[in-house]
């Protein structure tokens, strides 16, 4: 592999250093991996799952068993009393937008309590303006931010206490905001105190890059709704688009009514094809997620190696399979990004170039060679070009591909600064 990939020297000692250390951690990877493979295994054998579940159908969609078959999975899974899945979802964003718009009404209050929400949320929240926000049909919002990477807890039982709150809005991964990810065990403190204090207030998950890094998902520590996307861990890369929602029959109800119409709710919806995949992408994700939380422990470890600051860093505890690198200077971030690209399987010939985003105050670089349009469960890394030079680096479909990719980024980094 060294002579293949022409990698210098000195990533490669890295490298092995890395195979040699990171052996313990990646035992315990495989552990987890196992256990929800078990989980994932069980739910087919419960539901029967059969070839018939993968017929087409199409226009309103009524009586599809594949779908009401993929749909029981998840709710085995997840230990969900409903779920809902479909590739009518876009993408997580979707699903969170649909969610909210389903179980808020005029003059309800929605409170975040890890702080600001996901980007794609702002316009949808209306914390940044738009006409069709859930702020333009009169719903309030309101945030109590995190300190030191845990809960408010005595601002929440204060505010709480004082406020009327339909829907708590919980985000498990940072997305692209400095704090840390938190943890189920943290989030069960907290759930524990609102259902205490305001025992009506639904409490809502964005599970987003979260799912099977551990061995329990949000319902069992207590949230009413989970949401997620199928273009990161549990579309297993398989799943071209689509989003789900698990949680309580009744607030599921209220979703799929919002995705679709008052009245048929959960019984409309043409799979479209699209129910082997969502099978097969469930049935992969235990393993996929395995392999791309090891792709970005060994960038951490050897980015750490080479004297950045990552976070998580190599033996921390996972909660998410974000890695990010901080990497001081732009001409890192720039060479790291290019590596990365020229390690992906689709466009590694193509150099990616800092540019204006939409909704970025920096210009901002994109390294992604994927098989589905902004998958990134799959290979990717990007970060806005300013101080201190984040990386976001995530995905990995499997071990052996993505960590070519690190390789080539990391090697990229050591030549340059040989040079
Ligand atoms: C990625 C992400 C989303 C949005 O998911 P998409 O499928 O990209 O729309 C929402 N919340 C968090 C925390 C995320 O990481």
């Amino acid at each position: 592999m060294k002579e293949l990939l022409e990698l210098n020297h000195k990533t490669w000692e890295i490298y092995e250093d890395a195979k040699e250390n990171l052996k313990m951690i990646f035992e315990e990877l495989d552990e987890i991996c196992e256990y929800n493979s078990l989980k994932v295994m069980n739910a087919f054998f419960e539901n029967q799952i059969s070839e018939s579940h993968f017929a087409i159908t199409t226009g309103y969609g009524y009586n599809d068993i594949g779908r009401e078959a993929v749909e029981k999975v998840y709710a085995s899974i997840f230990k969900a009393e409903s779920a809902l899945v479909r590739s009518q979802f876009i993408s997580g964003s979707h699903a969170l937008a649909k969610t909210l718009f389903g179980l808020l009404r005029p003059n309800d209050t929605l409170l975040s309590i890890t702080g600001l929400p996901y980007d794609t949320l702002h316009e949808v929240i209306g914390i940044r303006e738009n006409e069709s926000s859930l702020k333009s049909f009169g719903v309030k919002y309101e945030q109590i931010d995190l300190i030191e990477n845990d809960f408010d807890y005595e601002k929440i039982e204060n505010f709480l206490t004082n406020h009327e709150v339909k829907v708590i809005e919980i985000q498990r991964s940072r997305g692209y905001s400095n704090r840390s990810s938190i943890d189920l065990e943290k989030c069960e403190k907290a759930i524990q105190l609102i259902k205490k204090v305001s025992p009506k207030t639904i409490v809502m998950v964005d599970n987003c890059y979260c799912e099977f890094v551990t061995k329990k998902e949000p319902i069992e520590i207590g949230a009413d709704v989970v949401v997620g996307s199928l273009i990161k861990n549990l579309g297993g890369g398989l799943a071209p688009n689509g989003g789900y929602v698990v949680g309580k029959r009744n607030l599921i109800k209220l979703v799929a009514e919002a995705l679709n119409l008052p009245g048929e709710g959960l019984d409309v919806g043409p799979s479209l094809g699209a129910n082997k995949t969502f099978l097969e992408g469930i049935f992969f994700a235990p393993s996929v997620v395995r392999d791309a939380l090891k792709t970005s422990i060994l960038a951490s470890y050897m980015l750490e190696s080479l004297g950045y600051l990552v976070d998580p860093s190599p033996f921390e505890k996972r909660v998410d399979i974000v890695e990010r690198i901080e990497f001081n200077q732009k001409e890192d971030l720039i060479s790291y990004c290019e590596g990365i690209q020229e390690g992906s399987p689709i466009d590694s010939f193509v150099k990616p170039i800092p540019t204006d985003m939409p909704g970025y105050e920096d210009e901002v670089i994109m390294a992604a060679g994927a098989f589905t349009q902004g998958s990134s469960i799959e290979l990717s890394c990007d970060g806005p070009i300013r101080p201190p030079y984040y990386a976001y680096q995530q995905g990995g479909l499997t071990f052996d591909t993505a960590k070519i990719g690190v390789l080539k980024a990391v090697n990229k980094i050591i030549e340059r600064k040989e040079l």
